[in-house]
């Protein structure tokens, strides 16, 4: 890495921060990420189907793919911090403040005054937001969640996909990874219920498996009035006045931007967001607040994936690196 080279703090380790981060190395410039999760690689780690959109890697799943990004990525010169969260956001005369929790460890950039003040910041020249997106819910539903671990806001993570076995499971969506899910589990000798408040939107392949197997049973324009957990069991009661014991209760909702990265900007302007609450960008990923950008599916893509979030990180990467070129 080129000494005294530019800081840029990346929020989010799916594959468009990855991709920027990679980027701003052979660019001269000093990336710095910073990833909640306690591991990097973003929305595809757990995901156990092929991956058909990406060319030169047929069979590949998302799992195997995001396992060979990660793989480069950790060879590269760039500190990492898993597992931390940006509290809040602050400028300064030289650019954006960050303050991290919980502190980091070995190899921040953190200045010897914050580290003798007892503070845990990084600074950095350019900013850019790649925190992806996360799964829809209730206010209620969510609620439900943190009370029971058998309900679950999102796709079945690769640590439970084998638990849920031989059981009973109400399913709520109606989209192509709700049924998709149905179908899963049907064959690992689970019963399921898949209810959607609208008519079912999943591909025509999707609907026809799933009406041909007996295990499953599809509900359109049907929603629980109330769900309660009792015990290990959740019931859901229905306006026709039935009511029915699930073993898991999985919401499928389909995914909304993660925006919460924004409430940690305290005094800096906050970048303007569309109309479906992604962070708008211009063709070289620029958010309209200078020094700010956004890449990935946190931004309105047209056709959110793997290469599309890769293609921004970079294009991220050389926008910052002009403008911080042209500004210097
Ligand atoms: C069900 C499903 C199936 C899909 N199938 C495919 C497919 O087959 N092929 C394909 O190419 N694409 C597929 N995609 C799309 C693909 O997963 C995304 O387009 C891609 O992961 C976007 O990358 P990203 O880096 O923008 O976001 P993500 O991969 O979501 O990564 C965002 C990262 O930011 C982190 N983060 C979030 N908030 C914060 C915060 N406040 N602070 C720090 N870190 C934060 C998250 O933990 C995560 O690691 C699928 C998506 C879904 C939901």
């Amino acid at each position: 890495m080129i000494k005294d080279a530019p800081t840029v703090a990346i929020v989010g380790a799916g594959p468009a921060g990855m991709s920027c981060a990679n980027a701003c190395v052979s660019f001269g410039l000093a990336p710095v990420v910073i990833e909640r999760a306690d591991h990097v690689g973003g929305a595809q780690r757990g995901n156990f189907h092929e991956n058909l959109w990406l060319l030169g890697s047929p069979g590949e799943t998302g799992e195997a793919l995001t396992r060979r990004l990660v793989t480069h990525y950790g060879r590269l010169p760039v500190p990492t911090h898993v597992g931390t969260t940006v509290t809040r956001i602050t400028e300064d005369d030289a650019g954006f403040v960050l303050d991290l929790a919980p502190p980091p460890a070995d190899g921040t950039r953190v200045t010897d005054a914050d580290q003798a003040a007892g503070t845990h910041r990084l600074h950095a020249r350019a900013l850019l937001l790649a925190t992806g997106m996360r799964p829809r819910a209730t206010a209620q539903l969510r609620a439900l969640a943190a009370h029971s671990e058998r309900v679950l806001i999102g796709a079945l993570s690769d640590a439970l996909r084998e638990r849920v076995r031989d059981a009973d499971v109400l399913i709520l969506g109606g989209g192509d990874n709700a049924l998709d899910h149905a179908l899963f589990l049907a064959e690992r000798g689970c019963r399921v219920r898949v209810a959607t408040r609208a008519g079912f939107s999943a591909r025509a392949a999707f609907l026809a498996a799933c009406a041909a197997r007996d295990d499953i049973e599809l509900r359109p324009h049907a929603a629980p009035i109330r769900l309660e957990v009792e015990g290990e069991r959740i019931r859901a009661v229905w306006a026709d006045g039935t009511d029915g014991m699930h073993d898991w209760l999985l919401v499928l909702f389909g995914y909304q931007p993660d925006t919460d990265i924004l409430d940690a900007f305290t005094g800096v302007p906050r970048p303007t967001l569309g109309a479906g609450g992604h962070v708008r960008v211009d063709a070289w990923q620029r958010t309209d607040v200078p020094g700010i950008y956004a890449a990935g599916d946190l931004t309105e893509t047209p056709q959110p994936s793997v290469a599309a979030a890769i293609a921004q990180g970079l294009a991220a990467a050389r926008a910052m690196e002009r403008d911080l070129r042209a500004g210097a």
